[in-house]
C-alpha cells in the first residue's frame, strides 16, 4: 500500500461507514468532523482526530472528503484552517461530495498550481451502499489521479467509473439525480394508483420487478415504501440541493429539462411540511394523503 494514510473529512450518513471500511481495510486513518463528538466511533476504532481540515491533511499521503454542499467543500478545500493550508506536492484529494461541477474544476486548478491532484468522486449507492463498500462512484480528474485512487476507492465502491476530466464525475452525478428522482416519483404515483384501485401494491411492486419498470429505486425504495419507513437513508435536503444542481446546470447550457423542474414542487412540499430530514420516498405518504388513502 503506496498511500497508506488517509485523511477523511465529514463523517454524515456516507462519511462515517466509509471509515470503518478503510479502517477495516488496513489504512491509516485521521479524521475530521466539524461536530467533534461525531468523531467519537472512529476514534474508538483506531482513527486519529484532527481539529481542522488542514490538521487532517497535514500527515497523511491522501485526503477524503464528504460534506454536504459547494460551500462547504470550498471552505473546507480553500477556506481558512482549510486543505489548502496544509498541502504538499504530490498529495492526491479526493471529494466524494456531490457538488456543482464548477466548484470542483476550481478546485482541480488551484491544487493542480501546487503540485498536487484533485479528483471529483460523487457516489451513488445511499448509506446502505457506503456501509457494504458497494457505492457506484464516477470520477473526474487526472487518468493518473485516477489510477493511483483506485485502490482506495475500491474499499469503499464496485462500480467505479473514469468519467473524464475534472469535472465529469459531477456531471455523471447531477444525472443520477435525475433518474433517481423522477423515478421515485413515478414508483410512488405507480404504489398508489395500485392501491387506490384496490388491487396490493405489494404484488404490483412483485409483477414490476420481473419487467421493463424494474429498477434499483422499485426494488429498495419500493420496499421501504410499502413499509411506510421513510427514514433517511439520503435526506431529502440533500436531495433538494442536488436538484438545485441539476437545473443550475441544464440553465447554464440552455437545456429544457422538464421532468427535473417539475420533480423540485414537489420535494418544496415536503420540505415545508417538516419533512427536509426524511427520505424523498416519503413522496407516497403524500401522494396516499391527496387520494384519501391514509
Ligand atoms: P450528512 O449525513 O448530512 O453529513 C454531512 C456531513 O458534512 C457532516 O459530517 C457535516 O458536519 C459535514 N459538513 C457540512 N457542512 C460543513 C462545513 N461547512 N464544514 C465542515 N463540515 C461540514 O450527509 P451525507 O448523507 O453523509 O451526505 C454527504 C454528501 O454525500 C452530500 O454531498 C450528499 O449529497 C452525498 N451523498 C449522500 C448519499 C446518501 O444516501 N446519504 C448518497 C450519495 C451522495 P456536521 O456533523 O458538523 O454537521
Amino acid at each position: 500500500m503506496s498511500d497508506r494514510r488517509i485523511g477523511l473529512i465529514g463523517l454524515g450518513l456516507m462519511g462515517n461507514p466509509m471509515g470503518h471500511n478503510l479502517l477495516k481495510a488496513g489504512y491509516e486513518l485521521t479524521v475530521y468532523n466539524r461536530t467533534q463528538s461525531k468523531t467519537a466511533e472512529l476514534a474508538a476504532a483506531g482513527a486519529r482526530v484532527a481539529g481542522s481540515p488542514a490538521d487532517c491533511a497535514r500527515d497523511v499521503d491522501v485526503v477524503i472528503s464528504c460534506v454536504s454542499d459547494s460551500p462547504d467543500v470550498e471552505a473546507i478545500a480553500l477556506g481558512s484552517a482549510g486543505i489548502i493550508e496544509a498541502l504538499r506536492s504530490g498529495m492526491l484529494y479526493i471529494d466524494m461530495s456531490t457538488i456543482a461541477p464548477a466548484v470542483s474544476r476550481r478546485i482541480y486548478d488551484r491544487f493542480k498550481l501546487l503540485g498536487c491532484s484533485a479528483l471529483d468522486a460523487p457516489v451513488s449507492g445511499g448509506d446502505i451502499g457506503a456501509k457494504a463498500g458497494t457505492l457506484s462512484i464516477m470520477v473526474g480528474g487526472d487518468g493518473e489521479a485516477f489510477d493511483r485512487a483506485l485502490p482506495i476507492l475500491q474499499v469503499l465502491g464496485k462500480n467505479i467509473v473514469h468519467i473524464g476530466d475534472a469535472g465529469a464525475g459531477q456531471v455523471t452525478k447531477a444525472c443520477n439525480q435525475i433518474v433517481v428522482a423522477l423515478t421515485v416519483q413515478a414508483v410512488a404515483e405507480a404504489l398508489t394508483l395500485a392501491k387506490k384501485s384496490g388491487v396490493d401494491p405489494g404484488k404490483v411492486r412483485e409483477a414490476l420487478l420481473g419487467g421493463f419498470g424494474q429498477s434499483r429505486v422499485m426494488e429498495v425504495h419500493g420496499a421501504k415504501m410499502l413499509e411506510g419507513n421513510f427514514a433517511p437513508g439520503f435526506k431529502l435536503d440533500l436531495f433538494r440541493k442536488d436538484m438545485n444542481l441539476v437545473l443550475q446546470t441544464a440553465r447554464e447550457l440552455g437545456l429544457p429539462l422538464m421532468g427535473s423542474h417539475q420533480v423540485v414542487p414537489l420535494m418544496d412540499a415536503l420540505i415545508a411540511g417538516g419533512g427536509g430530514d426524511r427520505d424523498f420516498i416519503s413522496v407516497l405518504a403524500l401522494y396516499e394523503k391527496l387520494a384519501h388513502l391514509e
